[in-house]
Formats: structure tokens, C-alpha cells, sequence
């Protein structure tokens, strides 16, 4: 059997005060025909990233709602997930080689992992390229009953996928049932499937990164990192990864110290099993930091958990993901949310939750990210109400609620 992530509980009615007692109302109804179904979400990694961060609330919520759900993880090795990170990066826009041994033991190791799964169920959900060959690899096996219904969720921006990664893929995708994008300027042309999804991700309001933290706790945590909440504060979360752009936040970090000398950055980014590039990636902006003690390059080896993530989040005057691709970017709503403005990359997902000049700015250099920084540090005010908008946008938008229903949504008409 493949690896199950162990859970929380969660309750869908905890989230009638944030999202509506009518929307719960309205999905409670939506999922009755649901009751009892068995659903089952295959992934690459149980933490680190945005998948991860979905389906630990997720998957809760479906069981609440009388749905027997499961989160399985698929095993690799480092080979593997160095093997899965390059066509990640590929499909992303990047060019590599993509030979014939690398193809090799892609497929030998989901073939692997195929052979692992066990039980019945009736949706599976596949989330990104890792497992995305499973499906034709599993065969006759009880998990691909008759009426089984396969679903690939794309979690990435194909726009400028790497023609030839894509075409190896394109045919395992296609056997599903139907596939859910975040945007449908990511879906290739190419793609040729009857039901294609458009369904963004969300962040869950009352998870430990999210909920409300009490100023002075917040205060104390980001102290211990050798923080001060009394300096103006720039704060980027994500994995170290090329594509995140981290040298290009201190680069932008070192313009605004121009004008702003107490200005302090942190870049906090948890390592994920699954991407073995950032222990080199941290090398890289460790050393573009060169001892600068206002840059805190931090990561869950400092034990910077959910709570840490949350305290810098919401210490930050700015919040930033300067990403140059993203699939989607929950740290942009996680800092909106908090009611910070955000400053991202002109790039995927983040353009859906960043309206330029209303709740944060889209840039596309380095020099204008940090031009916003100065301007919004410079204006308190402006920033509180740029954050105070894009907390409702995220309300209206990118919360659990909503994406829970575009699920039971597919998952009815699949049934139909
Ligand atoms: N994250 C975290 N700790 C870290 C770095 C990232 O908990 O040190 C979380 C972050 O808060 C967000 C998720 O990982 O919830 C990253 O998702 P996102 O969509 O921003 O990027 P991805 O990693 O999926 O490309």
C-alpha cells in the first residue's frame, strides 16, 4: 500500500463564520449525493509546498462531510524526485534533457508505486506530474475499477511547457476522466480530454498558519529569530527554488536598504522531500546574503513550523513572492489574508490574486519591487488599506469553502 498521511479532524461548520453560514448550508447539500463515496488523493510529498498544504484540509473536510476520503503519498528515491523536479522545471519553460533513462525510471519507479496501491475507490485524484503516469500503469488493479473515476489535478503553469516533457506526459494525462487547472491559460492546445476544470487553490482561514495570532505572541516568536518588530520588515515564504527568485528578493531587499537602512528581510522556506534542488538553492542565497545580519535566511531546520510562518507573515510590513513562473502562489493570499499588500512577480496564479495598486503590486524587475517596497513602507496607511482589500478578495475568492465546492462540483457531474 502506498503511504497514508495521517490527519487532523476538521469541521466544515468552524468555517461558517469566515466564509458564511449559507455556504456551508449550500455545500452540505451539494455533497449529500456524495455520502459515503471513496475518494483518494495521490501526491508526491505529505509536507513542504502548496499541494500538501491543500489536501491537509481538504481531505478532512471531505470526511466531515461523510465522504471516506485518503491521502496517499507515492514513494521515490533520490534519483527519482531529481528526475521529477527536472521535468517540474521543464514543464515550467526550462529546457533539459529529457533522455531516454531518465523516462526509464520515471516510469519503473510509479510502476513501482502502482503496484502498491490497494482498495476501491471512487474518484482518484492525481495531483502534478510525479504519479501522473499511474493511472496507465496500474492496470487491471482493484484501485482501477470500472467505474472509477480518475481526475489529474495540474498544480503548475504549462504555458511554456518544454514541447517535449509535455508530449511525454500529454498521453498519460489524457486517460483521465478529467483534469483541473488553476488558470486556463495554463491548459496546453494540445490537450485533448472531454472535462477540463478550472478550479484555483485556496488557503483554510482557520489553520494554525492562518488563524488569528495575538500581537504580543507574534512579537515574541519572530524576537527568537533574532527578529525586531519595531524595524520595517520584507517577507518572503517559499521553497528554495530558482523559480521563486530569492536572490532577486535580496537584491531588491539591498535597493530599499538604500533608502531605508533599518529595513530587515526574512526568507523563510521549508525543505520538501520532494525537491532535492533546495539544499543547493539555500547554498546560493546564503551566499548571495554575504553576512548581512538583517537578512534572515530561515528554514523548518530552525524548526520554522506553521506558527513561525504565520508570526513573519504578519510582523512583515510588505510581503512579497517575487516568483518569475507560479502555479499559484498560496503565500500571496496567505499574507493577504493577514492583511498585509503583496508585492509578487507578474507571474501564474499570482496576477488571480494580486490586483496591481489595490491590494499589492505586480512586478516585473527587481528595481520595481523594491520601488513598491519604499513606497509602501513609506506609507503605512496605504499599505493597511491596500491589505485590508486584499483580505476580502481572498474571503471572496481563495478560501477552503470555495474550493471544497468546485470539488464536490466535479465530482457530482463525474458521477452523472
Ligand atoms: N511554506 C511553509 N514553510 C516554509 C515555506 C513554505 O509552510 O518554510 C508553505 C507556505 O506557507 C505555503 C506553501 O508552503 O502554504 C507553499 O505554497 P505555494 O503555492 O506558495 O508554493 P509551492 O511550494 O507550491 O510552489
Amino acid at each position: 500500500m502506498l503511504e497514508r498521511v495521517p490527519l487532523l479532524e476538521k469541521c466544515l461548520a468552524d468555517y461558517a463564520d469566515v466564509a458564511g453560514a449559507d455556504t456551508i448550508g449550500r455545500i452540505r447539500a451539494a455533497a449529500e449525493p456524495l455520502r459515503g463515496a471513496r475518494i483518494l488523493h495521490v501526491n508526491a510529498t505529505a509536507y513542504g509546498g502548496g499541494v500538501a498544504e491543500l489536501l491537509a484540509t481538504h481531505v478532512p473536510l471531505l470526511r466531515d462531510l461523510g465522504i471516506e476520503a485518503e491521502w496517499q503519498v507515492i514513494h521515490g528515491s533520490d534519483e527519482f524526485f531529481a528526475i521529477t523536479k527536472n521535468v517540474h522545471n521543464a514543464l515550467q519553460g526550462a529546457a533539459i534533457e529529457w533522455t531516454a533513462d531518465m523516462q526509464r525510471i520515471y516510469l519503473e519507479k510509479v510502476l513501482d508505486n502502482a503496484l502498491l496501491m490497494e482498495g476501491e475507490f471512487d474518484y482518484v485524484v492525481i495531483h502534478d506530474p510525479q504519479p501522473a503516469a499511474i493511472l496507465a500503469l496500474a492496470g487491471a488493479s482493484s484501485v482501477n475499477g470500472p467505474n472509477t473515476k480518475w481526475i489529474w489535478r495540474c498544480h503548475i503553469d504549462l504555458t511554456a511547457a518544454n514541447p517535449e516533457v509535455w508530449e511525454f506526459f500529454r498521453p498519460y494525462v489524457e486517460q483521465h476522466d478529467a483534469s483541473v487547472w488553476t488558470m486556463p491559460e495554463f491548459v496546453p492546445s494540445s490537450l485533448s480530454m472531454d472535462r477540463i476544470v478550472q478550479a484555483p487553490p485556496c488557503i483554510d482561514p482557520l489553520s494554525v498558519k492562518n488563524l488569528d495570532l495575538p500581537e504580543p505572541f507574534m512579537r515574541e516568536i519572530v524576537k527568537q529569530y533574532g527578529i525586531d518588530p519595531e524595524r520595517p520588515l520584507l517577507c518572503q515564504v517559499s521553497r528554495y527554488d530558482p523559480w521563486k527568485d530569492p536572490i532577486g528578493v535580496i537584491e531588491a531587499y539591498r535597493l530599499v536598504k538604500q533608502d531605508i537602512p533599518d529595513v530587515q528581510l526574512v526568507l523563510a522556506g521549508s525543505m520538501a522531500t520532494d525537491d532535492p534542488e533546495g539544499f543547493q538553492v539555500w547554498e546560493e542565497v546564503d551566499a548571495a546574503r554575504e553576512g548581512d545580519r538583517d537578512i534572515h535566511l530561515l528554514s523548518n531546520i530552525q524548526q520554522v513550523g506553521n506558527v513561525q510562518i504565520n508570526a513573519f507573515q504578519r510582523a512583515a510590513d510588505v510581503v512579497i513572492q517575487k516568483s518569475l513562473r507560479e502555479g499559484f502562489g498560496l503565500t500571496v493570499s496567505e499574507g493577504l489574508w493577514k492583511g498585509r499588500p503583496v508585492i509578487g512577480g507578474r507571474a501564474g496564479g499570482i496576477t488571480l490574486q494580486i490586483h496591481d495598486g489595490e491590494n499589492g503590486y505586480l512586478v516585473d524587475t527587481v528595481e520595481q519591487c523594491a520601488q513598491h517596497s519604499v513606497e509602501l513602507l513609506k506609507n503605512p496607511e496605504r499599505a493597511s488599506a491596500m491589505g485590508e482589500s486584499g483580505k476580502e478578495h481572498v474571503r471572496k475568492n481563495f478560501l477552503s469553502t470555495r474550493e471544497l465546492e468546485d470539488w464536490i462540483t466535479l465530482f457530482n457531474q463525474l458521477a452523472g
